[in-house]
């Protein structure tokens, strides 16, 4: 492999310019209308037995509820009866039809009660009539309602750890709004990472290369994930029968996309090159993880316990583990470890981001939840980048490959099989213009080769090769035929130029005064000269030279010979040195 290189200035210049520019576009997406909202005060308490809405509202009013501020991203504390939430609409209050969302969606049912008349239940995964909201839960307050009395809630309770939410009140309008705006928002950025994991999917089966097919696999699972975190499956989406699937699916996209992205970072980021020591725990991180999946869905109840145990440390070790190796390769100079940087730390970001405003430690963030989407969004046109960059390297290297095979390695010209690959190419031209083949035989190099050894022959191979190639222009085609013997394919020549160039060939090499026994000999050469008729393959026109070669030889070697005419076959024709 040679993948690595030095980082060109340009290349820096035009990748930077893609940074930007996919920077630009998601800023686009993220750049929504302002937020309308009224403002909010919120309180909740665990669901008791004998619990009546009345009866919580009251103790709302008696201050019995705990207070937490709705517009933040809040972990509901989940009783083993539920919670109970009440909001509080601050001033102005204006009479007229609201929307309450409950958002990003939380996992399980919601329910709305009204003073005295009928309560709605929402949960992200059911498909009744009425409006539901995208992203979101939203539950529609009727203008009969009055704009100021307190909203009650119950969190049914769930057998899962509650991902945070928070509350927003608005009128119909802006909801709107907000609704469309996600709408567009969550399909453009599940639309690229769809189809950039297509992408990657076609550059696996063109290239065999399976670094893209194991991304693709971690780029579907993590829109999965995002598809299913945010509801946008259910709603507009409408798979109904993800609906009692949604934990079990989910969990799994979370493994595998963990599986997946180790398996691809150690390709992708050379581990076996750049951090050895890394690529066993990272693929054994993979590994891991498929366990987990297959555990959790084993159905042995057991089983199903160990993987649920194990499937948060082997998150967070996982994150870690990825993380250091990254880190390690990027630093040792593996280039696609900073595209995998690059791409991912903002998810990572987000992550830390997320749980430090369920902590308190961070102020109201509109953006902070569709962030979880941009960032997959963005990482994936990143990683793209990245990979186009792999697939331009695995093209050079094929480009270099082909170069090593079609080149003698002595002498770095065409060898016998390129040679007649080019020259076939070259006489497939329909063009009038002559053509002529030169054979060219070095004489007595064995004696050169018995008389001063192998080393000495090889570098008056190579000399000759040299002075040859400069009596050519850029057009002909010279290659090594076999040993001692070369080829020379000559554009737009007739016989008499031919000659011409065969005769200033003979006396160059003479003129090198390579010795040939330490005595006077000097390496000379004989040469056949062929000219192209119309009947010509290259096979007989190479036969007519070689003969003409060997009548060189006959008479007196260091010479070039015109090929035999036809009408008198055997007769040697002109010769000239
Ligand atoms: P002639 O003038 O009749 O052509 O005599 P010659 O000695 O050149 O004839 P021959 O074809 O019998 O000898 C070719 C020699 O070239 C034999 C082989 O040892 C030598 N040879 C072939 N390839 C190489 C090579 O790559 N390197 C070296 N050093 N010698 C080679
Ligand atoms: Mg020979
Ligand atoms: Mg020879």
């Amino acid at each position: 492999m040679h993948h690595m290189r030095a980082l060109p200035g340009r290349w820096i210049g035009r990748q930077r310019l893609r940074l930007a520019l996919g920077l630009c576009l998601l800023g686009l997406l993220l750049a929504g209308p302002a937020l309308a909202a009224t403002p909010l005060a919120g309180a909740w308490r665990d669901v008791r037995s004998g619990d009546t809405p009345a009866k919580v509202l009251a103790d709302y009013r008696d201050g019995g509820l705990q207070r937490f501020d709705p517009g933040l991203l809040f972990r509901l504390p989940r009783g083993p009866q539920g919670t109970w939430v009440v909001l509080a609409p601050g001033a102005p209050w204006v009479q007229e039809q609201r929307v309450l969302s409950i958002y990003p969606p939380p996992l399980g049912t919601v329910t709305l009660y009204d003073q005295n008349g009928p309560r709605v239940s929402l949960a992200v995964d059911d498909f009744g009539r009425g409006p539901h909201g995208h992203g979101r839960l939203a539950f529609v307050l009727g203008h009969q309602r009055p704009a100021s009395a307190p909203l009650l809630l119950k969190f049914e309770p769930t057998e899962r750890i509650a991902a945070p939410v928070s509350f927003r009140l608005q009128d119909w309008t802006d909801y709107l709004g907000t609704d469309a705006h996600w709408l567009v928002f969550a399909s453009a950025s599940l639309a690229v990472m769809l189809a950039m994991a297509l992408m990657a999917i076609c550059f696996a089966l063109i290239l065999r290369d399976l670094t893209f097919a194991w991304y693709a696999g971690y780029l579907v699972c993590y829109a999965v994930i995002q598809g299913i975190q945010t509801g946008f499956v259910y709603h507009p989406m409408g798979m109904d029968w993800l609906a009692g699937l949604s934990i079990t699916v989910g969990s799994a996209a979370v493994a595998l996309s963990v599986a997946f992205a180790s398996l691809f970072m150690t390709r992708f980021c050379e581990l076996q090159r750049f951090a050895p020591l890394l690529r066993v725990p990272v693929l054994s991180l993979a590994v891991g993880m498929v366990a987990v999946v297959l555990m959790r869905c084993s159905q042995i109840s057991s089983l199903e316990g160990i993987g649920q145990l194990l499937v948060n440390p082997l998150l967070t070790l996982g994150a870690a583990l990825l993380l250091l190796a990254s880190v390690i390769a990027a630093v040792r100079g593996s280039r696609h470890a900073w595209f995998f940087l690059a791409g991912w730390t903002p998810l990572l970001v987000l992550t830390a981001m997320t749980s430090a405003q369920v902590n308190g430690a961070l102020p109201a963030l509109p953006w902070l939840n569709d962030a979880g989407l941009a960032a997959g969004a963005f990482e994936a046109v990143i990683l793209s980048f990245g990979l186009a960059d792999r697939a331009l390297l695995i093209r050079r290297d094929r480009d270099q490959v082909r170069v090593l095979a079609d080149r003698d390695s002595l002498t770095q010209l065409l060898n016998r099989r390129a040679w007649n690959e080019a020259a076939i190419l070259a006489m497939s031209d329909l063009s009038p213009r002559p053509q002529a083949l030169l054979f060219l035989d070095l004489d007595h190099f064995k004696k050169l080769n018995d008389k001063r050894g192998h080393a000495a022959g090889d570098e008056a191979l190579v000399a000759v090769a040299e002075a040859l190639g400069q009596e050519l222009r850029p057009n002909d085609l010279l290659g090594r035929y076999g040993g001692e013997e070369f080829v020379a394919l000559i554009d737009g020549a007739g016989a008499e130029e031919a000659l011409l160039v065969a005769t200033r060939m003979c006396r160059r090499v003479h003129r090198l005064e390579i010795p040939v026994d330490g005595a006077e000999l000097t390496l000379t050469i004989s040469i056949g000269v062929a000219v192209r008729r119309p009947t010509d393959s290259i096979d007989s026109l190479v036969a007519r030279a070689d003969q003409a070669m060997y009548d060189a030889k006959m008479g007196g070697r260091n010479r070039a010979c015109l090929q035999r005419r036809p009408e008198e076959p055997n007769v040697p024709r002109r010769m000239a040195r």
